[in-house]
């Protein structure tokens, strides 16, 4: 099946003109350099509607002054051989200057408490730019449903609040996070690391894979599931460790269906997150 490609909101708006009214959108919306994680989110997209569009678009207002925009990884013609060969009916690559047609923009701020700690506290402005691209890209779409990965947390939480506290007609679609089969978490950003610091990233998720076996097993203190965990972290430049409730307040007990383990490191140069819903 050949995937259109949409690179004008024009050409988007004429995409839709062919649309049925029984038809309906999944969007999976990404910054490209695509891998099995994003194939998940759009496996599920093609599960519940009749037709799914994949967003590519490097967002530049979500990226600090010293982050990778400039190296992000960026191959739209592989991203569309995968598109293609995953059944996506289109894909909608526009332009920085189409997305962005003033440069004194209107701009969404998160909210004080869910927006600015763990990820929003280290990357200034990160959540500002992802509320305000994801905004535009479900206004212009206009999907029934749009998917987000678990590997996201904090991003996947706030972006259900935009929906919710915007009152916007879609439905957020969470999806669990993909890992390699040696365990670490598929990002775009792993083609960074090198084999040695590949080893020592494992660290990140061999340890939430503890802390899920010492919860099996009874555990229900934070102190104690942190204090593992930090001892198993050794030797990884640690930005945060954490374990929270869904508005991302640090739990002393663990509740079940209401937790997650939050991990930030950096590798060599690398920044990975990870995490783990329980
Ligand atoms: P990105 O291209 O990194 O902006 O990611 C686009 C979407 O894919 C986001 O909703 C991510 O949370 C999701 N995603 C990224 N990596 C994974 C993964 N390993 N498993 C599941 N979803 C992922």
């Amino acid at each position: 099946m050949k995937t259109q490609l949409i690179d004008t909101i024009q050409a988007l708006h004429d995409y839709k003109t062919t649309l049925k009214p029984e038809d309906s959108i999944g969007l999976v919306p990404t910054m490209g350099a695509l891998h099995a994680g994003h194939l998940s989110l759009i496996q599920k997209s093609k599960a519940q509607n009749t037709h799914t569009i994949v967003s590519i678009f490097v967002n530049p207002t979500q990226f600090g002054p010293k982050e990778d925009f400039n190296q992000y990884p960026r191959d739209l013609q592989k991203d569309l051989f995968l598109c293609s060969t995953n059944g996506v009916d289109a894909v909608f690559a526009p332009t920085i200057a189409q997305m962005y047609p003033h440069s004194d923009t209107i701009t969404l701020a998160p909210p004080k408490n869910l927006g600015y700690v763990f990820e929003g506290f280290i990357r200034e402005g990160h959540f500002s730019g992802v509320l305000t691209i994801v905004l535009k890209l479900l206004h212009l779409i206009a999907p029934n449903r749009a998917y987000f990965g678990q590997k996201d947390a904090q991003q996947l939480l706030l972006i259900q609040r935009l929906s919710h506290d915007l009152f916007l007609p879609v439905q957020i679609i969470p999806c669990p996070t993909q890992r390699d089969t040696d365990g670490l978490a598929l990002s775009s950003r792993n083609i960074y690391l090198s084999p040695q610091e590949r080893q020592i990233a494992l660290k990140i998720p061999a340890t939430l894979e503890a802390i899920k076996q010492k919860i099996q097993e009874g555990q229900t203190q934070s102190a104690a599931l942190l204090a593992i965990g930090k001892q198993m972290l050794q030797g990884l430049d640690i930005e945060y460790f954490a374990i929270c409730d869904h508005h991302l307040s640090p739990l002393d007990t663990i509740q079940k269906d209401g937790t997650i383990v939050l991990v930030a490191a950096k590798v060599g140069k690398t920044r990975l997150i990870d995490n783990l819903w329980i």
